[in-house]
């Protein structure tokens, strides 16, 4: 694969223009402002990303395909997936080109382990030193691994603060300062839960998100496969961003169009909330969602061959299929709510099949990936 080319994010204050795309695709639009990008002053979080920069990306719409091979990369300290019009195209990576894997954790939560010993989970959030520990481990068990993973997916509930709590921004801050240690050749994608944007989302809670850890929806492509991001809580509870809603559900028949158009390996989604626990037909609760609103999303992503969706929120490990679809559910790097011990999912990506693995922190810290899933990844096109 080529690599893409990498320069250094310049400071606000001395804005880069944007460069030309290698390879003649079509002008690009201004790029997006990177997440949590508020403030020029030195050390900000801002200045510690790295950025996917997509180029000539187009708008997403029914005509738009796969972009032109003109993606950027632009390097500083840590890579966070950064959208243009909710859509990244990196250079070549709309075509397969053999076996690959990337990283899914969920829930790091940062307060919920105070919270919930003792027994208060609106406002007993108030130390996160256990949290900080876990996420410091799992990055670092990311970052040990060889071969790289190709990104590093958080699948929502970053924090415990709801919008508007007390803790919040020391929270996200100190989440933030652990993210940065990332290796820097590791992109990380961002998904919004419930505790991000608040289990009935607002515009304005969606945007501060947006503001913080990127776009709440978007697609990329990775490897010749297609993967969407969406924010579940508009499926969960729209009653507040009705119109929010409908733009996501627009946004993501055109996407699908898409993806049959350009036929991609494979499809897969990242979601906080599953759609269903174990079974598909089983009863709504807070850990899934709704029976209607999961039934049409199954058939949409079943006839648009989507393989699986990857989601977190249960802090156990779950999932179940309906009719070829897998529905991935992932315990938390944080708060335990089952037996499952803190940890992430190993998910290898091969020509034909998403084969994916759950290992505790300790056990992928200290052994890395099993021989079978790295002997799946030397196997060559
Ligand atoms: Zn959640």
């Amino acid at each position: 694969m080529r690599a893409p080319c990498c320069f250094t994010l310049a400071p606000p204050s001395q804005g880069r223009p944007p460069q030309p795309p290698p390879s003649g695709g079509p002008a690009s639009p201004a790029p997006r402002r990177l997440p949590g990008g508020g403030g020029a002053a030195p050390g900000g979080w801002r200045r510690l990303l790295t950025a996917w920069r997509p180029r000539g990306t187009r708008s997403g719409g029914p005509r738009a395909g796969p972009c032109p091979p003109s993606a950027t990369m632009s390097t500083t300290f840590v890579s966070v997936l950064v959208t243009t019009h909710r859509t990244v195209c990196l250079d070549d990576e709309y075509e397969w080109k053999g076996p690959f894997y990337f990283i899914q954790g969920a829930d790091p939560q940062f307060g919920l382990i105070k919270s919930w010993a003792v027994g208060d989970t609106n406002n007993g959030d108030d130390e996160w030193k256990e949290e900080i520990k876990l996420t410091e481990q799992a990055v670092q068990a990311v970052n040990k691994l060889n071969p790289k993973p190709k990104f590093f997916v958080l699948c929502g509930d970053l924090i415990h603060g709801m919008p508007g709590s007390q803790w919040r921004k020391d929270q996200e801050r100190d989440l933030k300062n652990v993210l940065k240690n990332t290796d820097q050749n590791i992109p990380l994608v961002f998904v919004s839960g419930n505790h991000d944007i608040g289990n009935a989302p607002t515009r304005e809670t969606i945007d501060n998100y947006c503001k913080s850890w990127g776009d709440d929806y978007f697609s990329f492509w990775v490897g010749g496969v297609f993967f969407l991001v969406l924010n579940s809580q508009l499926y969960f509870d729209s009653s507040k961003c009705p119109e929010l809603k409908q733009a996501q559900d627009v946004w993501l028949n055109e996407q699908l169009a898409v993806a049959e158009k350009h036929k991609c390996k494979h499809i897969i989604v990242f979601q906080h909330i599953p759609l269903f626990l174990r079974e598909p037909d089983e009863d709504h609760d807070y850990f899934n969602l709704e029976k209607s609103v999961r039934q049409e999303i199954m058939e949409k992503f079943h006839k648009a061959g989507i393989k699986a969706v990857f989601s977190g929120h249960y802090h156990r490990n779950a999932g179940g299929s309906y009719r070829g679809l897998e529905m991935v559910v992932t315990s938390a790097i944080g708060c335990q709510l089952g037996e499952d011990t803190h940890g992430l999912r190993v998910v290898v990506v091969t020509d034909e099949k998403i084969v994916h693995r759950y290992y505790s922190l300790d056990e992928l810290s200290s052994q890395g990936m099993e021989k079978e899933l790295l002997d799946m990844l030397a196997k060559q096109i």
